[in-house]
């Protein structure tokens, strides 16, 4: 798997934002969405396009456009739905399909309760949109999902990611035929006792949505 770490001042600006337990829900939102779009940039550099020639008021132009099919954007519900608008936003031809997954709070192993894609994801680039690599089971659970489904190029973008979460992804994903990149706007420090991700930015599900 491939780390890209987004070194921009405006993605650490957003993310210090994000970080402080003062922000309320709806900034929370906001400033994820945000942050998301600029992540996407980074995350789609190798998006596929096919050569595209249109005529400007002066003279015939090649240039490209996105190539099919279409990208499939897939959030992991539910933390991940809050980073769907900021990314569509880049990408608004993008389908979308959707992964639930929940994280045993004692075991934490992830297991998936609802799901939305097409049976056949062949020849297809997957955006897989969750807010935090923790442990990783989750993510790599998913990415999995979707090569077993047919999709040749996975990019995970990740608000935060934990050193541990990383490699268990790494590993959890060692025979993985296909590219998969993470992008995310840090690397934090370490996961503590309960698999939270210090010093994070605490539950993201609950920062977007509330308490549950
Ligand atoms: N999930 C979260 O929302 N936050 C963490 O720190 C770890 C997992």
């Amino acid at each position: 798997m491939e780390l890209r770490v987004v070194d921009h001042p405006l993605v650490a600006h957003k993310l210090t934002a994000l970080r402080d337990e003062r922000t309320d829900s709806p900034t929370f939102r906001h400033l994820t969405e945000e942050l998301v779009t600029l992540l996407a940039y980074e995350a789609t550099r190798e998006v596929r396009v096919t050569q595209h020639t249109v005529r400007t008021p002066i003279a015939n132009c090649v240039g490209v456009k996105l190539a099919q099919p279409r990208p499939m954007v897939v959030p992991i519900l539910r933390a991940g739905l809050g980073m769907l608008e900021g990314m569509t936003r880049l990408i608004p031809t993008a389908e979308v399909g959707f992964v639930g997954m929940v994280r045993d709070e004692v075991t934490l192993e992830a297991s998936t309760y609802a799901e939305r894609l097409p049976e056949d994801l062949s020849g297809r680039q997957c955006y897989v949109l969750d807010p935090m690599l923790a442990t990783g089971g989750t993510l790599a659970a998913a990415v999995k999902y979707l090569v077993a489904r047919g999709a040749d190029h996975i990019t995970c973008i990740c608000l935060l990611a934990a050193p541990e979460g990383i490699a268990r992804v790494e590993g959890l994903l060692d025979d993985l035929q296909v590219p998969c990149h993470l992008v995310t706007a840090a690397v934090d420090e370490r996961l503590n006792e309960v698999g939270y991700i210090v010093p994070g930015l605490g539950d993201a599900g609950d920062r977007l949505y509330g308490v549950v």
